[in-house]
């Protein structure tokens, strides 16, 4: 199974570089490659918590601002 991994806006607040968005099958990984810092979640709970299903949207800024914040807390 492949990963999937995308460059974020946010910044590592140990380093400074760009903290990373990791994707498998399963969990969502948030954090910095250089400092091999992550934190894991469940991706279809924690994903679920950020969709609006009566507007059929995602709220991206509100997931991400989760995981840095989670990050921030590791
Ligand atoms: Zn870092």
């Amino acid at each position: 199974m492949g990963l999937i991994s995308v460059e974020t806006a946010s910044v590592c607040p140990s380093c400074g570089g760009p903290l990373e968005l990791v994707e498998d099958g399963v969990f969502l990984w948030f954090g910095c490659r250089r400092c091999m810092r992550y934190v894991k979640r469940g991706k279809r709970d924690f994903v679920k918590r950020f969709v609006d299903y009566r507007s059929r949207s995602f709220n991206w800024s509100g997931m991400m601002a989760e995981l840095y914040r989670l990050y921030l807390g590791t």
